[in-house]
This record gives C-alpha cells, structure tokens and sequence, in this order.
C-alpha cells in the first residue's frame, strides 16, 4: 500500500497528461509557455480571486506575499504553531520575527483566542510592530477565518493564507486561497492538487500586489525582465507543470476532492469509537490533505504505527516537532506556551488516504489499527 498513490493517479489520467506533457515539448515554450496563463485564469476563476500568479513552489508563494507587502526586521508576524516548517521559515527569510500561536485540539488549527493575545502581548511590550496573521489551512480544513478577519480588522493586520494544503477546501461555497488579502498555495506532488515536480500559486484581489508579487518573482522586473527595479526572486512555473495541472484540474474538482471524502468518512465511521479521529466544522469543507489521528500518547503511537508498518501500511507523523522547539528558529521566535501543539506532536499520526484508494485497502488499515490497540 502507498502514502499517497500516485502512481495510480497517474494511470487513470494517463492519456491526458501524456498528451499535456508531449504538447510542451512540441511547443518548447518551457518557460512562461500558454499553458501557464490558462492556468493561472483557471485556477483565479474556481478560486473566485481575481489574479492567480503562478510561481516556482509554495515557499516562494509565502515569501512573494511578506516581500509584497514589505514584511522584515521589526515586524512581527503570527502564525500557528503546529505546521510545516515552510510557513515559519518564509517569516525568517523576510528578517521578520515568527510569533508562534498556539492550535485547535479539535481541528489543529491557529487558536483564535490565543492569538488575539499574542497580539495584545506583542503590543504591550513594544519590541515589534504586529504586521500579518498567517493561517494555516491544516490537512485540508480552512482555519478559522471569520474570526481571524474581524481579528485582523481590530489590529489592522494583513491575513495571509497559507493554503499549500487546503486548495479545493472551502467554507460555504467560498473557496480556500480566498481567504487572505493574499492567499498562497503548493503543487508539490503529494499535496491535494500536486504537479509533477515543484509549483506553487499566489491569488489576490489587488491589482498593485499583482503586479508587485509579477515583478518580485521575475527579478524585480519593471518593464521588462531586462529593467530591475527591485531586488526579487527567480520563481516561475515550468510550462509542463502548468500542463500537468491543467489535465489534472477538472478530475481533481469533479472527482478527487469528492472521493477522498468518501474515504475520509469510511474511516470516520469505522474508527470514531477507538481513537480521536479528524473534525471538519459545520459548513466547512476539507480536501483532505491529511487523514489524522490522535493516539492517547506517544508509546501509543508508537506501537500503532509500528504495528502498521510490519503490515505495509505506511504512515507519518505530521509533525513530530513544534515550530518553537525547531533549532533554526528557537532563538528567533518570541517565547510562547503552545501545550497544544507539543502534545500534538506526540499524539498525531496520519493515515493512508487517496481519492485512488480501494475500499479493501481502507477496511485493512482499519483492521490493522484495531488490532494493534487490542493487541
Ligand atoms: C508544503 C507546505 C508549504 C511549502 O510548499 P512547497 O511547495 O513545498 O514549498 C508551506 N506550507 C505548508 C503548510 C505546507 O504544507
């Protein structure tokens, strides 16, 4: 059994992509080719945002959205705890300083409440102007952002999505990369909607922050590559990636997303009794980046994932280490307690989950489980 299967993904659209891929290479536009700008007008209308601009991968989409908006030394910027390391690491990048916020138990997102107070601390004390909250739509679920905008609103803060696993997610019928002033994304192979290499998005309403994310991510360019009025990045799209994404597209929102529903709630119900198994919010929809569990405690997680492994079962421990225990950024962030997102750490474990899946393969990953709580 795979993580992820991707290889039978890419069989079931064989054709389509194949024929995508051979199109590129007859072109030989590799760079900044048709196939990325119907792209980016694709991806900009299902998000309902009105610029979608494609670059190199989702760390560069964060950092994209910091230099916009000209984030760096003595700015303060929150963002949860618990995550992947990209999202703290952009902050850094910038020279701005991380502000760890504690997370939901229940959906392991940014805790609202706390982050109102890390806010006010961060104020009080005087150190660092509050300048963006980025949230985190973990595992696939949007984080909390009515509260996170009247938040933002009440400090005249910037949000930033960071929606690298929560493109195709929503809340009602507003779709994830929405969310934020600026919203970013990933199509890292593995994420929900993955390329077949690197690749990542920004989307924004304004126009100014288009232009200026464009420039950023071609050298700083003014008119042409050629005029350099800024000190930027080289981050782009490869045009075979675009195409990729391009056939994978309509599967991914007319079928993926829906099956890896389906399979998340087979799981539900056949593990809701023995462990503490993932929750989506009312009116909220995750496009199940991740399939997480909580174990009692790390011994049991432990047993449980060495138990699945000797049955070829692969899972992962996302994420095995709090942002404000990392090495690199321990003695950069302001001190915090984030209890939630150190227990976190020692309780989660994912499961294999793919819109390819067989029912078979769910129902043994669910046997297996129970067997090895029972054992
Ligand atoms: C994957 C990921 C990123 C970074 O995306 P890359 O394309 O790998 O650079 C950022 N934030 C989160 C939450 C992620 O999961």
């Amino acid at each position: 059994m795979e993580f992820r299967n991707l290889k039978r993904q890419y069989e079931f659209n064989k054709e389509n992509i194949d024929t995508a891929i051979q199109n590129v290479l007859n072109s030989a536009h590799f760079i900044q080719g048709n196939q990325v700008v119907e792209l980016e007008k694709k991806l900009s209308e299902y998000v309902g945002v009105k610029h979608c601009i494609t670059c190199a991968n989702g760390t560069d989409a964060l950092k994209l959205a910091l230099m916009t908006w000209n984030i760096g030394k003595g700015d303060a910027v929150f963002l949860p705890d618990f995550t992947f390391f990209a999202t703290g690491e952009a902050v850094a990048a910038v020279g701005a300083v991380p502000v760890f916020v504690d997370v939901d138990v229940e959906t392991f997102n940014i805790d609202v409440h706390r982050l109102e107070e890390r806010i006010k601390k961060v104020i009080e004390e005087g150190c660092y102007q509050p300048k963006v909250i980025i949230a985190v739509d973990l595992f696939g679920q949007p984080a909390d952002y009515l509260e996170i905008r009247k938040i933002a609103d009440e400090f005249n803060l910037y949000i930033l999505e960071d929606a690298a696993q929560g493109f195709g997610g929503a809340i009602l019928n507003k779709k994830a990369c929405s969310f934020g002033d600026i919203s970013a994304t990933s199509f890292f192979p593995a994420k929900p909607f993955g390329c077949y290499g690197d690749g990542g998005a920004v989307f924004t309403d304004r126009d100014d922050w288009m232009q200026l994310i464009r420039s950023y991510a071609v050298h700083g360019k003014g008119n042409s590559k050629y005029d350099n009025i800024r000190i930027g990045m080289n981050s782009r799209l490869d045009t075979i990636q675009a195409a990729v994404l391009l056939a994978k597209f309509p599967v991914y929102i007319d079928n993926e997303l829906q099956e890896s529903s389906m399979f998340a709630k087979v799981y539900d119900e056949q593990l809701k009794d023995i462990v503490k198994i993932p929750y989506v919010k009312k009116n909220y929809f995750s496009c199940w980046a991740q399939y997480t569990i909580q174990l009692k405690d790390e011994t049991e997680r432990f047993k449980v994932q060495n138990y699945l492994k000797k049955e070829c079962i692969p899972t992962a421990v996302y994420y095995p280490i709090p942002m404000h225990k990392q090495k690199s950024l321990k003695n950069m962030g302001l001190q915090n307690d984030c209890a939630v997102s150190e227990k976190l750490c020692k309780k989660v474990l994912s499961l294999p989950l793919d819109p390819y899946m067989k029912h078979e393969d769910i129902n043994f990953v669910v046997k297996k489980v129970k067997e090895s709580l029972t054992e």
